[in-house]
């Protein structure tokens, strides 16, 4: 029998993969709360207006991007899918908010050349920093300390610390480049600057995808089947390359993915079991021990798909070690509010704004929206962000949820004069959302890994802990938990 613990995202996309895994049988999820999707969740007003508390748009690009829109095919969910493309007047529209004004993050070549009002320089400029900037070797660094090394302090302030609060809601002092922009950190390492990487990565990429094309072709000519297994080329995802999506999302919100799985996986047999928390873990020679709500069941393998602080409690009495490593992986709350205003309440048709942590405005930042995805209603809609690593900073330990209303909707007025109240909201308090990948933390995963493998613990780990904390990272991370699982049953 297989466990696979939590049912989030990653915990049900094990399951779906799991599956399609011959050597794993019987699988049984255990979940704690009474709802599956974990921070995926999409509330209905009665007017039809979808407030996301959580994700909101998923990028098709890279491995992870194809996998899950093969993952949206397999479930149906194709008509469901509501693309953004990039032409869409949004998708270039990223506004900073600093000095008390909006600033339109630079998104034309004359944009680029030009001197913009944010950094008071051109992009040709902080490229330029990058040129000269002397190559320094490191094992790892913080986001913050790579950019202004790089492309100069006003960079690391005023670009890059607020998009590190828009995706991890943490400081990009703390932030792993190598965990987080690996291809950035790779490239200093291997050609001296981040921009000849991309130039040259860039130059090797379409070479070899000539020479695949070229191979493909006499393969054909002759008839020679491949033994290489294909990329993943779903035709979804030949359709987000082809029509040229930015982000995609999903007709009555995102949560119809997480409802959607769970209802398949039930289907073909999958026994999701709700109200039931994982307590412990012991493994044994032939057997795993899982406690859940005081009463213990043997298993043959196990998937976590746990936030890698829970994880370490279950382990805390028989793997003291791997215990103190997964809770060495942080996490952080967030405040998330959503408001309804009036049809066209907002001044610019945009994105969403982000505020640099150097502000000391206690938002992180607000996104818009009815702007990426027209509510039914046609009235506006924005979701303001709070907290983060600094949610103590301003809000203390335990914050009513009128408070951050009230500073959501004042910093609304100030920052997008709107000046109407809300005509609805919610207000959501996540704890402990979303993990920070911090610096090490690559080194970390490694330790865990090696932890694992010498122990020959048939544990597989998946979840926003591990990988990358996007809803693609995730779903991929389950199919290779599941791939990669060392059976006591094998
Ligand atoms: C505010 C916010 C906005 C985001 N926006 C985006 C976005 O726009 N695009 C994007 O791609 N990603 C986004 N993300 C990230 C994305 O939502 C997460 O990566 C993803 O939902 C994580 O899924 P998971 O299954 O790994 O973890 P979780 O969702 O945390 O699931 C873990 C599950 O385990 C259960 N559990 C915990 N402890 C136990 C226990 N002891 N026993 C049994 N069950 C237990 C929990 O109840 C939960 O259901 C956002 C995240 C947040 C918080």
């Amino acid at each position: 029998m297989t466990a696979i613990l939590g049912a989030g995202m990653s915990g049900l996309s094990a399951a779906f993969y799991a599956l399609e895994n011959p050597k794993l049988s019987s699988i049984v999820m255990l979940e704690a709360s009474n709802r599956v999707g974990g921070w995926v969740r999409s509330k209905q007003e009665p007017d039809g207006t979808i407030f996301e508390q959580g994700p909101r748009t998923i990028r098709p690009i890279g491995a992870s991007g194809k996998n899950t829109l093969e993952l949206m095919e397999k479930l149906d969910l194709t008509s469901k899918i509501i693309p953004i493309k990039r032409s869409h007047p949004v998708v270039r529209c990223r506004l900073i908010y600093a000095e008390n004004q909006l600033h339109l993050l630079p998104n034309t070549l004359k944009g680029i050349v030009k001197k913009n009002t944010l950094l008071n320089r051109s992009l040709l400029s902080v490229v330029w920093n990058d040129f000269w900037a002397s190559k320094v070797i490191k094992e790892d660094e913080s986001m913050y300390s790579f950019i202004e090394r790089r492309f100069g302090q006003d960079v690391a302030d005023k670009i890059i610390s607020p998009v590190v609060c828009g995706i991890y809601a943490g400081d990009a002092r703390e932030i792993s480049i190598k965990s987080t922009m690996k291809f950035m950190f790779e490239a200093e390492q291997k050609y001296g600057s981040v921009i000849k990487g991309l130039v040259y990565e860039n130059m090797l990429d379409n070479a070899n995808k000539k020479a695949q094309k070229k191979k493909a072709e006499l393969e054909a000519k002759n008839s020679i089947q491949s033994n290489v297994e294909p990329n993943i080329h779903t035709s979804l995802a030949d359709r987000a390359t082809t029509e040229m999506w930015s982000i995609w999302s999903i007709e009555g919100g995102l949560e119809q993915l997480p409802k959607t799985l769970a209802d398949n996986i039930t289907k073909r047999g999958v026994n999701i079991k709700m109200g039931h928390k994982c307590e412990e873990l012991r493994f044994n020679k032939d057997h795993i021990e899982l406690t859940v709500n005081g009463e213990t069941d043997k298993y043959s393998n196990v998937v976590s798909s746990l936030p890698a602080r829970c994880l370490a409690d279950l382990v805390q009495k028989q793997h003291p070690e791997l215990s103190k490593e997964l809770r060495g992986i942080p996490t952080v709350t967030v405040g998330v509010v959503n408001l309804q205003f009036s049809e066209n309440a907002l001044p610019i048709n945009a994105f969403g704004v982000l505020v640099p942590p150097k502000e000391e405005i206690p938002i992180l930042g607000v996104i818009f929206d009815s702007c990426v995805v027209p509510q039914k209603s046609k009235t506006t809609v924005l979701t303001v962000m709070m907290g983060g690593v600094w949610f103590e900073k301003y809000f203390g330990k335990c914050p009513s949820e009128e408070h951050l209303l009230n500073v959501a909707v004042n910093q609304v007025r100030e920052i997008l004069h709107i000046e109407e109240d809300p005509m609805a909201f919610n207000v959501s308090i996540l704890k402990d959302c979303i993990p920070q990948h911090i610096v090490g933390h690559m080194q970390r995963l490694t330790r865990i890994q090696n932890y694992i493998s010498t122990h020959k613990i048939p544990l597989g780990l998946c979840g926003s802990s591990y990988q990358g904390v996007g809803l693609n990272d995730v779903i991929l991370s389950a199919k290779e938990a599941v791939s990669d699982i060392n059976s006591y049953a094998s």
